[in-house]
């Protein structure tokens, strides 16, 4: 089986799939996207990521469209892949008009999919843990909304790849610790597990949330709140969470250790809780 392409209704081989280049998406980065993870066969939290691409389209003012046509869409392409362990990434954009920074009125979104096998994390990776630069968050503030404007995001990740690491960590101009580039961020301190406010300035995750839940589940002190890069690299354990990133171990930020630059007990245990969960096929 090839892997696949959605195009407004339409299923295709990915290589036959294209959009107009009138396309808002396309053309001025008006699009709001989703990627969900299946595991042995099932989709992890689609009702949560629904739930959030909603939300990103609430926020940008697109007209409505269904969420059970949507649903029906995502989960029709995912029996026609046949694939096990998939990766599906949904983009609807505003619509598409004759160029205009003023947003024509009366367009229909533009919803288009792909799915492919999961790229896996390598194992050493996993294992070992990664490394990882800070960057100057320099996006714009509403990075609360998953739009598919990722142009910093992409340039940072470019940046930590030609410094030798595996990854870029935003940090406010007033030294605030952010989030990856396309993961959240979660320290481990004193025992405490620490992670950024619900605020503008990061995406919800919903591996975030995930993470939160289990962890308070598991009787660990958590903590949603701001810290500065000296918390970071003081930190015991730092470790990052994301669909595809699922929970990764950080164990060099700027070239400093973090803690023994080992991967720690805590994120060894809630990566192994976050596979349970993710088995098993949500909420535990
Ligand atoms: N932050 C950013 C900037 C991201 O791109 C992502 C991945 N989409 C995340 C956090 C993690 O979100 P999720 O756990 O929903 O994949």
């Amino acid at each position: 089986m090839p892997d696949l392409a959605y195009v407004n209704g339409k299923i295709m081989p990915i290589e036959k799939a294209v959009v107009p280049i009138e396309d808002r998406g396309y053309q001025f980065g008006d699009g709001v996207y989703e990627f969900i993870a299946s595991y042995e066969g099932h989709l992890f939290m689609l009702e949560e990521h629904l739930d959030r691409l909603e939300r990103s389209m609430r926020e940008l003012a697109f007209d409505p469209i269904s969420r059970a046509d949507i649903r029906k869409a995502v989960l029709n392409l995912f029996n026609r892949s046949g694939y096990q362990r998939a990766g599906i990434y949904i983009q609807i954009s505003r619509g598409v008009a004759p160029r205009n920074h003023a947003i024509t009125p009366g367009m229909t979104p533009q919803i288009i999919m792909t799915i492919r096998p999961v790229k896996e994390m390598p194992e050493t990776l996993r294992k070992n843990g990664a490394t990882a630069i800070t960057v100057e968050d320099t996006r714009w503030c509403r990075c609360d909304i998953k739009t598919v404007q990722l142009l910093a995001n992409s340039l940072a990740k470019q940046k930590s790849l030609d410094a030798g690491c595996d990854d870029a960590i935003f940090v406010s101009s007033q030294g605030i610790v952010r989030e990856g580039t396309s993961s959240n961020l979660f320290i481990v301190s004193g025992g405490r597990l620490v992670t950024h406010p619900l605020t503008n300035n990061i995406l919800p995750g919903i591996t975030r949330m995930v993470v939160l839940d289990i962890s308070r589940d598991a009787g660990l002190d958590v903590e949603e709140t701001f810290f500065g890069t000296d918390a970071l690299y003081g930190a015991d354990e730092v470790f990052l969470t994301g669909t595809v990133t699922e929970l990764l171990p950080i164990v060099r930020i700027d070239g400093k250790s973090i803690g023994d630059g080992k991967v720690g007990q805590t994120t060894r245990r809630l990566y192994d809780l976050l596979r349970k969960q993710a088995l098993a096929g949500g909420a535990a």
